[in-house]
This record gives C-alpha cells, sequence and structure tokens, in this order.
C-alpha cells in the first residue's frame, strides 16, 4: 500500500532512441525487433508480415510449431526516435524545453539509459562534426542566458564525475574518491570537485574531452568499449535578477549511465562481479527513485545508490527530469532492448 502525495510535480519524460543496424547486424543478417510505428509508439519483436508457411516459395511444414511466438509488445513513450533521427533532431525534441524551466530557477536531469553499444554516448556526445546533446544544450543555454542578460546577471560552472564501483572521481582533476554532503542550503555537494566556470560553450569541448581520456573503462567480451562506470556532468548557475536582487542556484545535470546489461551476459566472473553488482545497484536505484516519483510515491529510495544520492536534489520535487532509452534494432541485442524498454516503461508517469 503505497502513500500518494496529492501533488506529484514531477516532470519524467521518458524518451526511446533506436540506433541505425551497425556492420556487425547488417553483415550477419539480423532480423529487425523493433517496428516503429509512430512518433511515440513502438512495437518489439512484431509477427512476421510474410506468409509463414512459405519460405523462397516452398512449403514450410510444421514451421509454426517449431518456432517460438513473438511478442508483440506495444509500448508507448513520450517520444521515439528512430533509426534516422540526428543527434540535432534528439537535441530539439528532447532537452531544449529544459532550458526555460531551469533558468526560470528548477533543477533538471537527463540521462543516457541503454546496453553498452546501444548509442547512449552518441547521444550525449556524439562525435567531431556531429556533437551531442550536452553540446547542443549548452550552447542553447549561452544563447538564453545572452538574451535574458538585461533583466538577469548569470554565473556559470560545471564539473564532469564518473561514479565506478560506487566511488566517486572527479574527472577533471585527478584526486582520490571524493565525498558526498548534504548540505542544507545548498543541497547535495562532492567535497572537492573542481567546478570550472565557462563563458561559450566551446570550451565545454575540450573540457569534455579531457574527463572522457580519464574514464575508467574496461574491456569485456561484449563489447571493447564496454564503459562500466556513470559518467555525470552537471552544470551550476546562479541566477541573480537585476530587478529585485534575488539570487536563484540551479543545477543541470547530465547523465551517460554505465551499461545496462546484466554481469551475467558479459561473462563478467570473479574481480568483475563486484563492479556488476555495483552498477546494478546505483541503475537500480535510480530506476526505483523514478518508477516512485512518476507513481506519486512518497518514500523516494536516494540512500540506496551513490548516484541517486548525488541527484536527490535533482529529481522529484519541480525538477524536470528527461530519460533518453538507447536501443539498437537488431534480433542480436533482443533481450538489452528488452530489457530496456521495460526498464523504460517503469519510468513512466501513471
Ligand atoms: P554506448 O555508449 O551506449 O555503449 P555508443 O554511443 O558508443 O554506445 O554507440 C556504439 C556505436 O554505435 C558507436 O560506434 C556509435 O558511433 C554508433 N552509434 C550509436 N548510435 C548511433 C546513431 N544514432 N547513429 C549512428 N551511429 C550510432
Ligand atoms: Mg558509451
Amino acid at each position: 500500500s503505497a502513500v500518494r502525495s496529492e501533488a506529484a510535480q514531477t516532470n519524467i519524460k521518458v524518451i526511446v532512441r533506436v540506433r541505425p543496424h551497425n556492420e556487425k547486424e547488417l553483415q550477419d543478417n539480423f532480423k529487425t525487433v523493433v517496428k516503429i510505428i509512430d512518433d511515440r509508439m513502438l512495437v518489439f519483436d512484431p509477427k512476421e508480415e510474410e506468409n509463414p508457411f512459405f519460405y523462397r516459395g516452398v512449403v514450410q511444414k510444421g514451421r509454426d510449431l517449431l518456432k517460438k511466438q513473438n511478442k508483440e509488445l506495444q509500448f508507448v513513450f513520450d517520444k521515439v526516435f528512430d533509426m534516422s533521427t540526428s543527434n540535432l533532431d534528439v537535441f530539439e525534441g528532447s532537452t531544449k524545453e529544459l532550458i526555460t524551466s531551469l533558468l526560470d530557477g528548477y533543477n533538471c536531469s537527463v540521462f543516457a539509459y541503454g546496453a553498452t553499444g546501444a548509442g547512449k554516448t552518441h547521444t550525449m556526445l556524439g562525435k567531431e562534426g556531429d556533437p551531442g546533446i550536452t553540446y547542443r544544450t549548452m550552447a542553447e543555454l549561452f544563447a538564453e542566458m545572452e538574451l535574458q542578460k538585461d533583466a538577469k546577471g548569470f554565473n556559470l560552472g560545471v564539473s564532469y564525475l564518473e561514479i565506478y564501483n560506487e566511488n566517486v572521481q572527479d574527472l577533471l582533476h585527478k584526486v582520490g574518491p571524493l565525498h558526498l554532503r548534504e548540505d542544507g542550503r545548498a543541497g547535495v555537494v562532492v567535497a572537492g570537485l573542481k567546478i570550472i566556470s565557462i563563458h561559450n560553450a566551446d570550451e565545454l569541448l575540450s573540457l569534455l574531452a579531457k574527463g572522457n581520456k580519464n574514464r575508467t573503462q574496461h574491456a569485456t567480451d561484449a563489447n571493447q568499449e564496454s564503459s562500466r562506470s556513470h559518467a555525470v556532468f552537471q552544470v551550476y548557475i546562479n541566477i541573480s535578477s537585476k530587478i529585485d536582487g534575488q539570487v536563484k542556484h540551479v543545477k543541470l545535470s547530465m547523465i551517460d549511465l554505465a551499461g545496462s546489461e546484466r554481469a551475467s551476459a558479459t561473462g563478467c566472473k570473479g574481480a568483475r562481479f563486484k563492479e556488476g553488482a555495483n552498477i546494478n545497484k546505483s541503475l537500480l536505484a535510480l530506476g526505483n527513485c523514478i518508477n516512485n516519483l512518476a507513481d506519486g510515491i512518497k518514500h523516494i529510495p536516494y540512500r540506496d545508490s551513490k548516484l541517486t544520492r548525488l541527484l536527490k536534489d535533482s529529481l522529484g520535487g519541480n525538477c524536470q527530469t528527461v530519460m533518453i532509452a538507447n536501443i539498437s534494432p537488431s534480433s542480436a541485442s533482443f533481450e538489452d532492448t528488452y530489457n530496456t524498454l521495460r526498464y523504460a516503461n517503469r519510468a513512466k508517469k501513471i
């Protein structure tokens, strides 16, 4: 029996992005298991459209008996981006609208969720010549601050950290593990974290590049570039009104989450097991917090992981949250896609 709050203000948008097939999926003739119906609906593991009794003109006797039933699961999200969607389209349909809330004084968080290889980093960081939504959001934020400068003064700083094995590490400044503190007025504070003042979005690119070089990456059987850490980019803005002198502190967090694949699926054993368990712990805690917020349940288990403790002042309340679930369209990632869609579905507001 859950306690529901009267006025659940929580604003959570759940978005799914399907990446294109990669070379290997194309070469090996994997099936497509995600069918996009429209910009809000998709079907996972749809029934095949061809006549099931014929294969290359030959009657396939008993084929239906041997074949596993398709799941044919229909999902509806706030938005579904198909494989032809660019990072610019994703930005315009996801984080662009956060900027107004942010400059009005509300904390915002953006998550890229999904299995390794599903497109999280492509969405958040992009690549040279095609920046991801982090850069695009910051460029828009600077443009909007410029427009509002007659009425408000702005002071902006950024930090970039990772959570690896439930340890917080500064990506811009190599120091020991950092500790989280709760400061009544300032909210959650990472003691000793370097906050760098920047003046335009281009200054950000070199900072992100530097931070990414410092990320902990371990090869696993599943993917050479597997990432087992959560990369958390945060922007702190002091907004002072030139009319009444009032000052507001707001925070934008953009997080490239660790791969959501289960440890068992990546052949992790022994030493890797603790890592896997911890990653599941943070993702599970995040899922539980978001589910409870979306369902209007009062108890939010922020304390269950480092990630949720860090984001305690940026989830819930009047905060705006965007969850971008990244998936592969290929049967090669059937289980990962299925699990990601279910995680995203649970995050929806009811
Ligand atoms: P993740 O960070 O989730 O492990 P990546 O973002 O690194 O996954 O994506 C895996 C590979 O697929 C990369 O080579 C990336 O460039 C490519 N990729 C991912 N999403 C897209 C997309 N929407 N369009 C084109 N290439 C993509
Ligand atoms: Mg990545």
